[in-house]
């Protein structure tokens, strides 16, 4: 029975919009995401970015 390891996902940081945009594009999947959801809270991105990564990872 070995310690589990990977229980710890790191969240890459947030895009940070520019300028006046209001939609921020995604540095690792290109698409385009709402300023506001962003900037609304930490979920978001974190769902938004735990998804990527279990793409990446299958
Ligand atoms: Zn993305």
């Amino acid at each position: 029975m070995s310690t589990s390891q990977g229980d710890k996902f790191e969240y890459p940081p947030i895009p940070e919009a520019s300028g006046g945009e209001t939609r921020i594009q995604c540095p690792f999947c290109f698409k385009a995401l709402g300023r506001k959801e962003l900037e609304a809270g930490d979920d978001y991105w974190k769902h938004h970015s735990l998804r990527l990564a279990l793409k990446v990872f299958r």
